[in-house]
């Protein structure tokens, strides 16, 4: 069978190494310049930033960890130390493992009835058994009862459990209000705190991309080759990108969901359009302070998160030299500052650069000003996944014509694990059903 997929990012490749994986003729279309997507790499100045994704997530990642062992790179993989300072409005500072929920627990701000409170929550989650995948948007679709973040753990953690763990939690992670997001994804997480680890290939995030395309047998990889249209022909398709028309039997469409609601206009339903188009995203901005003299020489805390605060501006300190070798030049040093999203919205790109200077100075202590600071800033950074999210989701691939799967990240919670198990998970939809509508129909 011949196949087309539309996005290289980790889904995307994922996708294609699936499908290359089963002896399918793949082509591979990228609109940049390379894979990788929300999780390339950018070199500046002997810099390796991340433009996105800063880490894997240890054994709640087991679909990327699998691929990663396939592919001879486990052994590679670099562990990440968590050490974490929650940072409070007064200043004071708690030392926790960003990989060790129960760690949390040690914070002396939290009374013995607040610890007593959290523990009990917690142990109540654990029996009451949530999603068994973190990242399978179909089954947190399951597990979504439609109430939100903020009011499920200021119920059951209380405010202090929300305010010292949830908000640093998953503000980090996802850097917009807990009232905008649903219960699923934390809950299996608290369910699942065992297994969490943080840890990143030598060369970055990105290179889980470029290791899915090298591992894939006889894939046409072309780059800078932006898809424009997707059109029916027969029983298969054919794929319009960069002055070349590409003639398969199968697709998979795995671009931002506005994208591929554009080139599935008149192939899928309306009904699947308009979801496509309504998948909500936040606007998230990053930006790494960058010194070639070190200002922190020594610093042994990773992250520095705020717990919550009246109009907070950031979720997340986080300092480079701790990430990958390489990651700075030698005797060089960046602190990456992650901006919540509502402030954004009044933020000149200038502004937020300097905030990010005011935040690594807030977080690590004082420092001459930086030789750069490298902005990062996405109009549509993450799908947001509030109550109701993954159920209209998932209803998306039965309204899929034969021989189209979509794959992507927003079928789930943003993260490198729901990109690849929708990759995956969508090669083996492309394939089924392609290959059931190019059967003749019985007389
Ligand atoms: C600031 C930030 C921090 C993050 N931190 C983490 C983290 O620590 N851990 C983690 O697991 N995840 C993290 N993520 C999320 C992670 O980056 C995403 O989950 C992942 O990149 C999603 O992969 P994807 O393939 O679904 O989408 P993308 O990575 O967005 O890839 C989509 C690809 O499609 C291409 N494309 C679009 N239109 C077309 C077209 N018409 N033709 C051809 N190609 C097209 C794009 O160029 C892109 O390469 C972070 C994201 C951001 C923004």
């Amino acid at each position: 069978m011949r196949a087309a997929v539309v996005g290289g990012g980790p889904a995307g490749c994922a996708a294609a190494y699936t499908l290359c994986k089963q002896g399918h003729d793949v082509v591979l279309l990228e609109a940049q310049d390379h894979v990788g997507g929300r999780t390339s790499q950018v070199r500046k100045e002997g810099f390796n930033l991340g433009s996105g994704a800063l880490f894997l997530m240890g054994g709640i990642y087991p679909r990327t960890n699998a691929l990663i062992e396939e592919l001879g790179h486990a052994g590679e993989m670099v562990g990440w130390d968590a050490h974490t300072h929650v940072l409070d409005a007064d200043g004071s500072r708690y030392r926790v493992e960003f990989d060790q929920v129960l760690s949390f627990l040690k914070m002396p701000v939290l009374s013995l009835l607040d610890k007593a409170r959290i523990a009990a929550g917690v142990a109540k989650q654990l029996v009451s058994g949530g999603s068994s995948s973190c990242f399978d948007g179909a089954e947190l679709a399951r597990h979504d009862r439609g109430e939100t973040l903020e009011t499920w753990s200021r119920r059951v953690l209380g405010d202090k459990g929300h305010d010292y763990i949830t908000v640093p939690y998953m503000g980090f992670l996802y850097a917009v209000p807990m009232s905008w997001l649903s219960t699923s994804l934390f809950q299996a997480i608290v369910q699942q705190f065992y297994k969490l680890r943080l840890a990143v290939p030598p060369e970055g995030i990105g290179q889980i991309s470029d290791w899915l395309v090298a591992g894939s047998p006889g894939l046409d990889l072309r780059l800078s080759s932006p898809v424009e249209a997707v059109e029916r022909s027969g029983t298969g398709y054919l794929v319009r990108a960069a002055g070349t028309t590409h003639e398969v039997d199968a697709v998979v469409v795995a671009s931002e969901p506005g994208v591929s609601a554009d080139l599935l206009q008149g192939l899928a339903t309306e009904e699947a359009v308009v979801k496509l188009r309504g998948c909500r995203y936040s606007e998230y901005a990053h930006a790494q302070v960058c010194w070639t003299t070190d200002p922190y020489p020594g610093q042994d805390v990773s992250v520095v998160l705020p717990a919550r605060q009246p109009d907070a501006v950031w979720g997340a300190a986080v300092l480079q030299s701790h990430r990958h070798p390489g990651a700075v030049p030698p005797g060089g040093q960046a602190v990456g500052v992650y901006f919540y999203t509502p402030p954004l919205a009044t933020m000149t790109d200038e502004e937020i650069s300097q905030a990010a200077v005011d935040a690594a100075r807030a977080a690590y202590g004082p420092a001459p000003d930086p030789d750069f600071v490298e902005l990062f800033h996405f109009e549509r950074g993450l799908s947001i996944a509030g109550p109701g999210h993954y159920a209209t989701m998932s209803t998306l691939h039965a309204e899929m014509p034969p021989g189209v799967a979509l794959a992507g990240d927003y079928f789930a919670h943003a993260g490198v694990e729901a990109a690849v198990l929708s990759g995956e998970q969508a090669a083996a939809r492309a394939v089924a059903s392609a290959a059931s509508a190019s059967e003749p129909v019985p007389a």
